[in-house]
């Protein structure tokens, strides 16, 4: 090898808030607190903060490799701990505050933290929780020292007070990039959630691969509202490619409803948001009943669950929004594929565009992606055949904390979603392994009837699973949600599904609930589904 003339530095998250503070000092972060007021800073304060706080985490005795979990929704506070647990050589475990009870238990002890930093908000929860985490040396709450609790939790310490008892001269340490900075674990609706490990580098190129024009194409003139949460995926990876190049963040708090969310999209001119597509049915439908407008917004990014036409739709007719449909996993830290429309695409007229949009989209450089069958084969890129989906690259995980690598030799990941990728790259989800209906050796798309169903007027929410069939083995069971004044008749809403499906692919029978169960972080939970209809059968034909 002939050495190159190059510097090398590890790729550090501390490096991120260095150069927010130095090179962005003015630039705002703005939070919807737990107390309630709005509170607003620059980068500059923003970097001493973190550098007190780490000197503090020092002083309650967190080393090296420590973890430290959060209990915390999207605000300054949580923000600052990315970067002095991280920055520091520790290890930020954020917690699912919607995880039961015993599963949050279980994630606190399985990852060993060591310090629980929380938000008011969760201090009954810690309480109930406290006889289980047994090494949990101290609990800091994220307040100040006017609206500590009263709580019978032990070794409680207040946030604003170990700041204040630092000066902030901390020196950033730099170590090994593949250092593991935080931790994540994905929902557990089959088990125990499962922890991804991501590491300095792996979060830092990921951040950078994520910032670019094909990707969320982040700039110093955006105002980035972070509904998704920082609890789940880093925030999509938004918490460091925000600072990174320059970004406004404002970060919501607890109020998710639509107004509280127009109110800072429309008062912090707001250019981005990122969110799942439950938040985003709450703002539209806000929006309609209100009258408001999106004056300032330029692009949604929607992702963790399909994203329904009639969305699409709106945020771009109705209110000039370009929507940026994404597709990622906690284990793919979490971005895959984002959907932007090639040129011989965007050529088209609107309507004959929408059969791309409504796809997951194109992989960005870090990532690569291909569908297998059953033994493995390669499939073809014709939109058509469909197969397990499995992703490798740079920040892709290789397994889960405590387990055997989930990866061989080749390093591919399966992903667990089944998808078909066209001849342009475009990549759709059309099931999980784990849902897909296997009727007589074909495969039927659960997610594909789902869509077809909440198409229909009437349908709220619909669910599709597979039940046990004498002949076929498996047929799909359609569950729906209605309005409560227009409920169809079964007949209708099948006959609605029967012109835009294959006959085989038509869901045997329609059940009527009034709702349908849904995970931590709002996705529906079929597993649960599966449960409560286990005793159902087929009405004999
Ligand atoms: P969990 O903790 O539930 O695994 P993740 O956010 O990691 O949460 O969920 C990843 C899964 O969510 C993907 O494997 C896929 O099934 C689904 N998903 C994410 N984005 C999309 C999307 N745009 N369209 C359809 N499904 C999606």
């Amino acid at each position: 090898m002939f050495p190159s003339l190059m510097q090398q530095h590890p790729l550090m998250i501390s490096s991120i808030i260095e150069f927010a503070e130095r090179w962005y000092p003015d630039v705002e972060v703005v939070s919807r607190t737990t107390e309630g007021p709005i509170h607003r800073y620059t980068y500059k304060e923003m970097g001493h903060r973190c550098r007190q706080m780490a000197d503090a985490l020092g002083k309650l005795g967190v080393k090296k490799g420590d973890r430290v979990g959060t209990l915390a929704w999207n605000g300054y506070r949580h923000l600052e701990l990315y970067y002095s647990v991280s920055g520091s050589g520790a290890v930020l475990h954020t917690v699912n505050p919607r995880l039961f009870a015993e599963q949050m238990a279980y994630v606190i002890d399985h990852a060993g933290d060591k310090v629980i930093f929380t938000d008011l908000t969760f201090i009954p929860l810690l309480e109930n929780l406290a006889d289980k985490l047994g090494q949990v040396e101290h609990i800091v709450v994220m307040t100040d020292r006017e609206h500590m609790p009263d709580t019978t939790l032990q070794n409680t310490h207040c946030y604003e007070d170990l700041i204040n008892a630092e000066s902030g001269d901390y020196q950033w340490p730099e170590f090994d990039e593949n250092s593991a900075s935080s931790i994540c674990y994905t929902s557990g609706t089959t088990g125990n959630p499962k922890g991804v490990v991501y590491s300095h580098r792996s979060t830092l190129i990921h951040a950078m691969g994520s910032s670019v024009p094909n990707g969320l194409g982040l700039s110093g003139a955006d105002s980035i509202l972070l509904v998704v949460p920082q609890f789940h995926v880093n925030a999509w990876g938004v918490s460091y490619a925000g600072p990174m190049n320059g970004c406004k963040l404002v970060l919501p708090g607890p109020a998710m409803d639509g107004k509280s969310i127009h109110e800072l999209l429309d008062q912090e001119q707001c250019t981005l948001s990122l969110a799942v597509p439950t938040i985003w049915m709450m703002l539209t439908g806000y929006l309609k009943e209100s009258g408001a407008m999106l004056p300032h917004m330029k692009r949604v990014v929607i992702g963790g669950s399909a994203v329904p036409e009639a969305m699409i739709r709106s945020f771009e007719q109705e209110y000039d929004v370009q929507v940026i449909h994404a597709w990622g996993m906690t284990e793919t830290s979490p971005l895959g594929t984002l959907n932007f429309l090639l040129p011989h695409l965007k050529a088209l007229d609107y309507e004959a565009q929408m059969e791309t949009k409504l796809k997951q989209g194109k992989t960005v450089f870090g990532v690569d992606l291909r569908i297998v069958d059953d033994e493995n084969n390669t499939l073809p890129h014709d939109g058509k055949a469909f197969g397990k989906l499995q992703a490798r690259g740079h920040w892709v995980t290789s397994g889960y904390y405590g387990e055997e690598p989930s990866v061989g030799p080749d390093g591919w990941f399966d992903t667990g979603d089944v998808a078909t990728i066209d001849k342009d790259g475009y990549m759709m989800i059309t099931d999980r392994t784990k849902d897909v209906i296997k009727s007589g050796g074909e495969w039927i798309s659960s997610i594909e009837l789902e869509n077809i169903a909440v198409g229909h007027p009437a349908v709220v929410e619909a669910a599709v699973i597979a039940v046990p069939h004498p002949k076929w083995d498996e047929r799909p069971l359609l569950i729906v949600v209605t309005q409560a004044d227009k409920k169809p008749k079964k007949e209708e809403l099948l006959d609605f599904i029967a012109e835009r499906v294959a006959r085989w692919q038509l869901p045997n029978d329609v059940q009527f609930v009034d709702e349908l169960p849904h995970g931590a972080t709002g996705k529906l939970n079929k597993l649960k589904l599966r449960e409560d209809f286990k005793d159902y059968v087929f009405p004999a034909t």
